[in-house]
């Protein structure tokens, strides 16, 4: 059997080459990822539910909020509770579920406007 034989002077050497070669690509690797841009996408404000709380994710569950009616003739933008967009936005706001819904949606509260 062959016994290995370290030159500690020569390894020393070469362990230190190699902790600068690994300390070097660690920097380099978190200098590429400091400088990556950071900005995020926009959010649709018609799909935005991040503010809203897990009771009032679920609450749009549980009235069967849809962003496309299956009925022709009843939609959030022909309900009683329909908030239009001041913004020219796909979508307004409902005075009895919480965040964004599409003109189009529709849920199991829906009223028809009256008058
Ligand atoms: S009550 Fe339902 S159908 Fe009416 S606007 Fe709100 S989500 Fe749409």
């Amino acid at each position: 059997m062959k016994k290995l034989k370290f030159n500690f002077r020569h390894s020393r050497r070469g362990f230190l080459a190699k902790c600068f070669q690994w300390a070097g690509v660690l920097c380099g690797g978190f200098a590429v990822y400091g400088c990556q841009d950071k900005k995020k996408a926009p959010v649709d404000p018609c799909q935005d539910l991040s503010a809203l709380t897990s009771s009032e994710l679920q609450s749009r569950q549980q009235m069967g909020y849809v962003e496309q009616s299956s009925f022709e003739d009843r939609t959030c933008l022909n309900c009683n509770l329909f908030v239009k967009s001041q913004e020219s936005l796909p979508c307004g706001s409902c005075l009895v579920i919480k965040g964004p819904v599409a003109e189009k949606g529709y849920c199991s509260v829906w009223a028809p406007i009256v008058g």
